[in-house]
């Protein structure tokens, strides 16, 4: 036994067992030779059951382990030691306990009885594995004595039943389309959307061809498949147009996995085929609105529009369509007509030649835009060519052109119906439905808003040509500047004013381009400062400024034009000034008569003055003879005289002066004098010569003023005569002289006759008299303010004006001090 023993210890050594309890031999009833084959025999036996690969387990009747194989540790995690402290059940799911108490039980009842049964039991990790155990009562064997239980782990091939259970539920309970399909293309399984999707049932699918689904013109792309299928690749969402049994296109989306066999040979294929058509047309239809939407911002151009759309609309929606505008007489003005088959067009025609002027059809473009109702007639049959049957050659047309379904509807802006569009199909499996309407309602809408825009483009367009025409016919040049200065508009006149051939040179010229070829100047014929240029004062603030502006031709200076400049802005609604709007008025003829008169009184005063200064001096001569012969009489009529020459004298050096201004040849002297002599001097040479008025001098200014005496004397001279000459009814004139921190003050203030508010500022023009009533009386030629004011400036002084109309008048003359 003990020889026994440390046998048995061997081999559970070598193999890591727990050892078998003694229960194997009667030692006494055996021989010793038989004794050692037995011995020989277990130990075989129990290596054997060491090296199974199934878990050999043994209990006792109450399911307690006291044996258990070394392999059970591959499978479920436990030594043997370990395991053997567990009661059978332990490791057994709850939820397979009672099936498997159920048969332990049998065991039990039946010796020899002998149970197979799966369950999931505990592996040490903490997860489920599924096992298969066969137990076999053994209690009453000798020798064994024990319920025997061997097992083996099932985990792998159950899940893959699982798996394969899982997919075929999928397969068949799946939206998409699954059908697999061997490499010679017979389709080998169909699952329940197939049949769904393509019309055939599993049974007239199965073992038929693929090209069943395929349409002719999409043969070779399944060769493509197959070929790419070879090489093990999977085709992912291949878009693509399969056939169903009642012959209608579906677009689907197809994956396509290729299937092989054990060895891993390519044996066929599996697709996955999605209905798309639907999307397709949701992404189709979305994209023709967007089109239409697009057309109301890339084309004003009815015609082109109409064409685009009708290109939109055949063969996406309609197989031939008809679009057509209402104008404002009701008359139908314009109709574009498509078809899918060009040849097909005349039938077309043919056909809505027949509609028209049927006033009493139930159909059709006329009767649409009568009741600005759309229509949709789904399946074209009996009660629809019902009503045609009196017109056999509109049936024939219909028949010809194999019309299925019919669709229209009116183009409505503004409550106002101004065409109407309508659709047909001829394909079998094109039917118009309610979905399909609302969507052309929807097209009709924008369609209809897109026209109503076009229409709106085109008025604009016409007021728009319109007013350019009478633009360019205005004589005046229109420029009209961006806020950038930018020259955006300018008509012909424009561009000859400014020395331009044409509008176009005008616009495309370079700036300051005009400045290269032109002397630009003013009206002192000094060159013209850019900053006064009246479209840059608009921007730089002023409301409405102007100016005359010369331009000399700069090759020959022969060449000149004139022209009144005026400008204003164009506001927007924040008040910012968006655009300059420049008038140029042509003055040069007003110029150049105004040079010629120049030049003639310049002439005419020089002409004058010598004759004039001859009888001055024989005035002379005359008087002192006179005096020493003592006539009295003659003298007086020579004084009489001699004082007319002298205004005369006076007229002719004005004019003189004038002229001198004029061309810039006016000479001033700059001494230094004192003001208040001046002007006491002044008063008193004016009072000798008045018996009418008094001259009441007031204040002094004390100062003293650079600058010429005479000249200056000559401006209050002008102002004191005016003031006595202007207040007949008054008998005296206030002069006031008086000084500030810069300045000094001369008042000259009459209370005669006054001006009138709108000449105060012109009265300073030259040659402007006030042509009012009681003006007109008064002799002169409108110049004395003129020279006075031009002195005064050139001793940067100025002259105001203040006054009330038959109250009287106050000139204020205003001079800086003398520096220093
Ligand atoms: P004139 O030779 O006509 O006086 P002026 O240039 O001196 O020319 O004056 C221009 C015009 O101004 C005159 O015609 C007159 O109508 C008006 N005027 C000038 N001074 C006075 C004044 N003190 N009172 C009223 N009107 C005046």
């Amino acid at each position: 036994m003990s020889f026994n023993q440390s046998e048995n210890q061997n081999v559970f050594q070598q193999i890591g067992g727990v050892p078998l309890p003694d229960t194997s031999l009667p030692a006494a009833s055996v021989l010793v030779t038989d004794l050692q084959t037995e011995l020989t025999n277990e130990n075989r036996f129990r290596a054997l059951i060491e090296h199974s690969t199934d878990v050999i387990l043994l209990s006792d009747r109450e399911g307690n382990y006291f044996y258990a194989s070394p392999s059970l540790e591959r499978v479920l995690g436990y030594t043997p030691e370990e395991f053997i402290q567990f009661n059978g059940f332990t490791i057994i799911h709850p939820d397979d306990i009672p099936s498997i108490a159920q048969a332990f039980q049998t065991l039990l009842a039946t010796p020899g009885y002998s149970e197979t049964r799966q369950f999931r039991g505990l592996h040490k990790n903490g997860s489920w594995r599924w096992v298969e155990a066969t137990a076999t009562n053994l209690l009453d064997a000798p020798g064994v004595q024990a319920i025997v239980t061997n097992f083996h782990d099932i985990t792998e091939r159950k899940q893959a039943e699982e798996a394969q259970r899982l997919l075929a539920t999928i397969v068949t309970h799946s939206d998409d389309a699954i059908v697999s399909k061997t490499l010679e293309g017979m389709i080998t399984s169909w699952n329940g959307a197939a049949a769904n999707l393509f019309g055939y049932s599993a049974e007239e699918a199965i073992g038929r061809h693929i090209t069943l689904i395929i349409p002719p013109d999409l043969r070779a792309e399944e060769e493509e498949i197959i070929a790419k299928l070879r090489k093990g690749m999977r085709i992912e969402h291949f878009e693509t147009v399969r056939v169903t049994k009642d012959g209608r296109n579906v677009d689907v989306s197809l994956s396509i996995s290729p299937i092989k066999d054990r060895q891993g040979n390519f044996i066929g294929a599996a697709k996955i085929a999605r209905d798309i058509t639907e999307r397709k047309r949701a992404e189709e239809r979305r994209s023709m609105l967007q089109a239409v939407s697009d057309l109301l911002a890339s084309s004003f151009d009815q015609q082109i529009m109409l064409r685009e759309i009708a290109g939109l609309i055949v063969p996406a929606v309609a197989d031939y369509c008809r679009i057509a505008i209402v104008d404002e007489q009701q008359q139908i003005t314009d109709i574009k007509i498509n078809h899918i088959d060009p040849q097909q067009l005349e039938l077309v025609r043919a056909l809505y030649e027949q509609y028209k002027g049927r006033a009493n059809t139930l159909h059709g473009v006329q009767r649409i835009l009568e009741t600005g109702k759309s229509d949709l007639v789904s399946t074209i049959s009996g009660p629809f060519l019902e009503h045609m049957r009196d017109n056999p050659e509109l049936l024939r047309i219909i028949h010809a052109l194999g019309l299925q379904s019919y669709m229209g509807t009116p183009l409505i802006v503004r409550d106002r119906i101004i065409g109407a569009i309508t659709f047909s199909s001829i394909q079998p499996h094109r039917h118009y439905m309610p979905d399909d309407l609302a969507f052309a309602e929807e097209l009709a809408s924008r369609i209809a808003l897109a026209l109503d825009n076009a229409r709106l483009y085109r008025e604009v367009q016409q007021a728009r040509d319109q007013l350019a025409i009478i633009l360019q016919g205005v004589a005046d040049g229109i420029i009209v500047y961006d806020k950038n200065s930018q020259i955006i508009y300018a008509n012909e006149s424009a561009a000859q004013l400014t020395g331009y051939a044409s509008v176009e040179d005008l616009l495309t010229a370079p700036p300051m381009s005009t400045v290269a070829r032109y002397e630009v100047i003013d009206e002192q014929r000094q060159p013209f400062p850019r900053s006064q240029l009246t479209h840059l004062r608009v921007l730089a603030g002023e409301r409405e400024p102007e100016a005359i502006i010369g331009y000399t031709y700069k090759v020959t200076g022969q060449l000149e034009r004139w022209s009144l400049v005026k400008s204003r802005p164009v506001n927007n609604e924040q008040g910012e000034v968006i655009y300059v709007i420049t008038i140029v008025h042509d003055i040069t003829e007003r110029v150049q008569a105004e040079h010629r008169k120049d030049e003639f009184i310049s002439m005419a005063s020089h002409e004058l003055k010598t004759p004039v200064t001859g009888l001055k001096g024989f005035t002379y001569v005359l008087q002192r003879r006179l005096s020493k012969q003592g006539d009295e009489q003659s003298l007086h009529y020579l004084s009489r005289m001699d004082a007319q020459l002298d205004k005369l004298t006076k007229l002719i050096s004005d004019l003189l002066d004038i002229s001198r201004m004029q061309t810039g040849k006016l000479e001033f002297l700059q001494a230094p004098f004192d003001l208040d002599s001046l002007i006491i001097e002044t008063v008193e040479n004016v009072q000798a010569a008045t018996s009418t008025h008094h001259l009441l001098l007031e204040g002094k200014a004390d100062v003293q003023i650079l600058g010429d005496k005479d000249r200056l004397g000559q401006v209050f001279i002008n102002l004191l005569t005016n003031a006595i000459k202007y207040s007949p009814q008054a008998g005296k004139v206030l002069v006031h002289l008086s000084r500030d921190e810069e300045h000094a003050i001369v008042r000259i203030q009459d209370f005669g006759i006054g001006i009138d508010a709108s000449h105060r500022q012109r009265i300073f023009e030259r040659f402007y008299q006030v042509t009012d009533p009681e003006g007109k009386t008064y002799p002169g030629l409108g110049i004395g303010l003129y020279i006075s004011k031009e002195i005064v400036e050139r001793h940067h002084g100025w002259i105001e004006v203040n006054s009330r109309k038959g109250k009287g008048t106050t000139f204020s003359v205003i001079l800086p001090l003398l520096q220093g």
